[in-house]
């Protein structure tokens, strides 16, 4: 089975074929980079870094690009507030924003080009749309015209007699029909500008996505990504302005996140209205945030509750446990991981690959791959309750974990998990307390273990611990 991606200009599922073998270029719209992240925006921060880890998994090199908008009137008026510069506010809450990535256990993309870093190349692409006939200048501020684009509409599906209908309201006299939309803007006296050959200003939104597609990309890409409000008009403007030029595709697979859905009273009072990612961090680990945003198709919507969250944390525990157990095991096992796994493990194990593989390359059915994940968290806790569990069989199970991990990265904290000295020397010495019947030195031990953050659990097998 191939790798099947709804695309958004076709309102189909289709076979996704990268332009070239083994190699993929893909956009996903950045921020304004104004404010502190609200986990509304985690959304597709998260989707598509699934979307682009599930590419890398099947051998594709992903070129990643997201772009950081830092100029702009919202940009203009923050910095204005907080008395700094605009390039003070960006990269304020760049590195926030760096930050609030690392903690969702989010890739940093490949590269994040920024508007005031690119303005030459901005510049350039909307003399070409001039020469084209597709922009006209008016009093300092240039103007795409929509009416010479024949395939202005196609990606949201609008018809441009209802959008006419829709903005006779505000009627704006620079503009030869209302649907056109500004390239770039003449700047205000005192505003941060550039020289241009328009007179001093600065660039509208759309075109900057698709002046750093062409510099950074190339002509056409093979994924285009963003959330759903960013359709219209947003998306159809970058078509707009580079298939003008181009005569071929922006993108050949457009992608989009349906809304995260924010009505919990309860959440707000916790969490406080702002709902910023920052302080979710503070409460939820990462695998908990991706576990509920991946818990739900990318294309439903999804409702940000406390429950779901906490219910996500449940279900991350389960894996985490599982995972943490598999890896202590291995780690105490007399003979070494060498040797193949057993027939009825490699079985059932190829069984739970094969169906998290058939999910995902379902349009990135995520939900139904994680049934495969806790299909895998049985087969663990099966083979933990062996007290002869093979390694190599132990070893298997990490491996197909760490396979669909990679993906999903449900589970990104384990890696810091580490058995130390101090601990493993208090866990033998509670054993010898136990067998000696000596109880309250091992409940000391116990107490003074878990003030280390150590839990542990007694299992058939005996004593193994964990990590809170
Ligand atoms: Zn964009």
């Amino acid at each position: 089975m191939a790798l099947q991606i709804y695309n958004t200009m076709t309102r189909s599922k289709e076979e996704f074929v990268p332009q070239e073998p083994g190699k993929v270029k893909m956009y996903v719209c950045g921020p304004t980079v104004y404010g502190y992240m609200h986990i509304g925006n985690a959304r597709p921060v998260i989707v598509f870094d699934m979307v682009r880890n599930y590419l890398e998994s099947l051998g594709n090199e992903v070129r990643y690009l997201t772009n950081f908008t830092d100029v702009d009137d919202k940009m203009i008026r923050k910095a204005e507030e907080m008395n700094i510069t605009v390039a003070e506010v960006a990269d304020m809450f760049i590195a926030a924003y760096q930050e609030d990535l690392a903690g969702l256990g989010v890739k940093p993309a490949t590269m994040n080009p920024r508007v005031t870093e690119s303005m030459d190349k901005i510049i350039e692409f909307i003399k070409e749309l001039e020469e084209k006939g597709y922009a006209y200048e008016n009093g300092g501020d240039v103007y795409y015209r929509t009416g010479k684009f024949a395939d202005y509409g196609k990606l949201s599906r609008q018809n441009l007699e209802e959008l006419r209908f829709g903005i006779r309201v505000e009627v704006d006299p620079r503009k030869e029909n209302q649907e056109d939309f500004v390239l770039w803007k003449a700047a205000k006296p005192g505003e941060v500008h550039w020289a241009s050959p328009w007179g001093e200003g600065r660039p509208g939104w759309h075109i900057e996505c698709s002046a750093m597609v062409r510099e950074y990309l190339g002509k056409t890409i093979d994924i285009h990504g963003g959330g759903e409000d960013l359709k219209f008009p947003h998306h159809e403007c970058e078509c707009a302005q580079t298939e003008a030029l181009t005569g071929e595709p922006l993108s050949n697979y457009w992608m989009h996140n349906a809304f995260l859905n924010i009505g919990d009273e309860k959440m707000s009072k916790s969490l406080g209205n702002g709902l910023l990612v920052k302080d979710i961090r503070a409460r939820f680990k990462a695998g908990t945030i991706r576990y509920f945003m991946l818990s739900s198709h990318y294309r439903n919507q999804l409702n940000f509750t406390e429950e779901a969250l906490l219910s996500a944390e449940k279900s991350v525990e389960r894996i985490a446990l599982a995972e943490s157990n598999v890896k202590h095991r291995l780690e105490l096992a007399p003979e070494g991981a060498e040797g193949e796994a057993s027939a009825p493990v490699t079985e059932r194990l190829a069984a739970i690959t094969g169906s998290f593989h058939a999910k995902m390359q379902d349009d990135f059915n995520t939900p139904d791959a994680i049934t495969a994940v806790f299909e895998w968290v049985s087969l663990a806790n099966q083979t933990l309750a062996k007290t002869d569990a093979a390694a190599a069989d132990l070893a298997a199970l990490l491996k197909t974990y760490a396979e669909m991990n990679a993906v999903l990265n449900l589970t990104p904290e384990l890696e810091a998990e580490v058995a130390s000295e101090e601990v493993e020397r208090l866990i033998a010495e509670r054993a010898e307390a136990r067998k000696n019947k000596n109880w309250s030195r091992s409940d000391e031990i116990r107490d003074e273990l878990n003030s280390l953050g150590i839990l542990l659990e007694d299992t058939p097998q005996g004593m193994r611990w964990r990590r809170k």
